[in-house]
C-alpha cells in the first residue's frame, strides 16, 4: 500500500510505540520496582535488562517484523513456517524473559516442520489445561497489521493463524484480530477505533471493551497476564489520556504484566499518534534482541508496508542525495552546535548528529554511538506532519541534551534550508531565552544558503 508521510509515520509508530511500551514497563514488571512519579526505562525487572531494553514482547515481534519484511503474505503456511522457526531461533538464544505458554509450546518440536508442530502442541496444551488464553500472541501482534493494510479479511486471518502458533484459544487470536484491525484503522485514518473489528470476533467483546473504557488499568493488574485483561488494560490506559507518552505512563502505573500492557497499548498509541510522538529520550535508549535499535525497527515497519520493497526513494534501503559536502556553519548561539546540508554528515564531523531528514541504510557515521544519533521525523512539506510543533521541540530538546553530556552536536537535513534554521531556531531560543522568531533571524545569517524555510514550516516558531 502506497502511504502518504503521515499513514507512513503512523505504521512505523505501531512497532515503535510497542517497543516504546515494553521498554518503559520492563522496570515495573509485576511490582519489581514501584512506580514513583514518572515511569522511566530503568531496565531490570524480571529479565535484569539494560536501561531501554525491550523484552519478550518485542523479540518476538520482531521475528515476525523480519519476516513481514520480506513482503510476505503472513496467513500463508510458507511464512507461518518462517514465523515458528524464527520463534524457535529467539528461544535457542536463551532469551531473559519467555512467557510460560510460550516456553511449553516450543520446547514440544522435534524434526520437521515447525509451525503444525507448534500449533499441535498449542493445541494439546489447550485440550489438558483449558487455559491457554495469555497475553503472549497478543502483545507481539502489531507486524501482523502492517503487512495487510487495509486488507482486513487477509488481516484478520494471518492475525488468528500467527497466533495460533502459540495460543489455540480463540480468545488469544480475538484479541489479536480487534488490536490488528484498530492498528489498521489507525494507521490509514488516524482514528482510533478498536470497535471496527467487532463483527469478526466472540460477540462478548462489545461488553468487555465497554468495561475497559468505565476501569481505570490498575482495576486490572491483578489479571493482565490473561490476554482479555491486557487487551482491556491496554484500552482503558488509551481511553483515559490523550498523547502516546501519557498513555503508555498509565498503562505501566496500572501495574501487573507492566511491559505488556504497555507494549499492546504502544502498537495502538503509535499506529494513532506516530513513531514521531515517541520521544526522542525513549528512541535513544530503545534496543533490543536481535540487535536492533529504533531505527532498525522503522526499517522493518517501512519494508512490511512496502511489501518488501523500499520506497521511490530507495528508502528506507540506500538513499543518494544530490547534494555537495559543503561546510559546516557554527550555531551563532552555541558554537559546539554546527548546521549543515546532508552532505556535511561524515566521520568526524562532531560527537553526536541529530539528522531531520530520511536517512538510508548506508549513513557514514563511524565515531558515533549508536545512541548520540538521532534521527527526528520532520517532513518538508505542507500538512505532511503528525504534530509538526511537537517534532521541533523534541529535535531541539536532543540537541540540548547532547550538549548537556558535553558533546558536539551537527544538526543537519537534506539542504539546511528549512528545516535545520528551523529547529537551530528553537534550540537558540532555548539557550538564550530570546524568542524562536529572533534566533531564527541570528541562524539565518550564518547559514550560506540565503533561501527563507519554507513559510508553512517555519510559522510552528513563536514569536
Ligand atoms: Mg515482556
Amino acid at each position: 500500500m502506497r502511504l502518504s508521510p503521515q499513514q507512513a509515520d503512523r505504521a512505523v509508530g505501531a512497532l515503535l510505540g510497542a517497543a516504546a511500551g515494553d521498554a518503559l514497563g520492563v522496570p515495573y514488571e509485576y511490582g519489581s520496582r514501584p512506580v514513583e512519579g514518572e515511569p522511566q526505562m530503568l531496565g531490570g525487572g524480571l529479565g535484569g535488562l539494560a536501561p531501554g531494553q525491550w523484552s519478550d514482547d518485542t523479540e518476538m515481534a520482531a521475528v515476525i517484523a523480519r519476516v513481514a519484511a520480506t513482503g510476505a503474505d503472513l496467513g500463508s503456511e510458507e511464512a507461518l513456517e518462517a514465523v515458528a522457526q524464527g520463534f524457535l531461533g529467539w528461544c535457542a538464544a536463551d532469551p531473559p524473559d519467555v512467557g510460560i505458554q510460550t516456553r511449553r509450546v516450543l520446547s514440544a518440536v522435534g524434526d520437521g516442520p515447525v509451525a503444525p508442530q507448534l500449533r499441535a502442541a498449542a493445541a494439546h496444551l489447550h485440550a489438558r489445561t483449558g487455559r491457554t488464553a495469555g497475553n503472549g500472541s497478543l502483545m507481539r501482534t502489531s507486524p501482523v497489521a502492517l503487512a495487510h493494510l487495509g486488507d482486513p479479511d487477509a488481516l484478520a486471518g494471518a492475525a488468528r493463524a500467527i497466533s495460533e502458533l502459540t495460543h489455540h484459544d480463540p480468545v488469544a487470536g480475538d484479541a489479536c484480530v480487534l488490536w490488528c484491525l484498530a492498528i489498521d484503522t489507525a494507521v490509514r485514518t488516524g482514528e482510533l477505533d478498536v470497535h471496527v473489528g467487532l463483527p469478526r470476533v466472540d460477540a462478548t467483546w462489545g461488553a468487555l471493551l465497554e468495561e475497559a473504557e468505565a476501569l481505570e488499568p490498575s482495576h486490572l493488574a491483578h489479571s493482565n497476564g490473561w490476554v482479555v485483561s491486557a487487551l482491556q488494560g491496554a484500552w482503558s490506559a488509551i481511553t483515559h489520556t490523550s498523547t502516546l507518552e501519557a498513555g503508555l505512563v498509565a498503562a505501566v502505573a496500572g501495574g501487573g504484566d507492566t511491559d505488556t500492557v504497555a507494549s499492546i497499548a504502544g502498537a495502538l498509541l503509535g499506529a494513532r499518534h506516530g513513531g514521531s510522538a515517541v520521544p526522542f529520550r525513549w528512541r535513544r535508549l530503545l534496543h533490543g534482541w536481535p540487535d536492533l535499535r529504533a531505527r532498525d525497527l522503522s526499517r522493518l515497519a517501512l519494508l512490511t508496508v512496502g511489501q518488501g520493497r523500499p520506497d521511490q526513494d530507495g528508502w528506507p534501503g540506500t538513499m543518494t542525495y544530490a547534494v555537495a559536502a559543503g561546510e559546516v556553519v557554527a550555531h551563532p548561539d552555541d558554537p559546539g552546535v554546527l548546521l549543515g546540508a546532508v552532505g556535511t554528515l561524515r566521520p568526524g564531523v562532531a560527537d553526536a548528529v541529530v539528522s531531520l531528514c530520511r536517512l538510508g541504510d548506508d549513513v557514514p557515521l563511524e565515531g558515533v554511538a549508536p545512541q548520540d544519533h538521532i534521527e527526528v521525523w520532520i517532513v518538508d512539506k505542507e500538512d505532511a506532519n503528525i504534530d509538526l510543533r511537537a517534532a521541533v521541540t523534541d529535535a531541539a530538546a536532543a540537541v540540548q541534551a547532547l550538549r548537556a553530556e558535553g558533546k558536539s552536536v551537527l544538526l543537519h537535513c537534506v539542504h539546511a534550508q528549512t528545516r535545520t534554521p528551523v529547529v537551530a531556531a528553537a534550540y537558540g531560543a532555548l539557550v538564550t531565552g530570546t524568542s524562536e522568531v529572533e534566533a531564527l533571524r541570528r541562524v539565518q545569517q550564518v547559514l550560506p544558503s540565503g533561501r527563507s524555510p519554507r513559510p508553512s514550516i517555519a510559522a510552528v516558531l513563536q514569536g
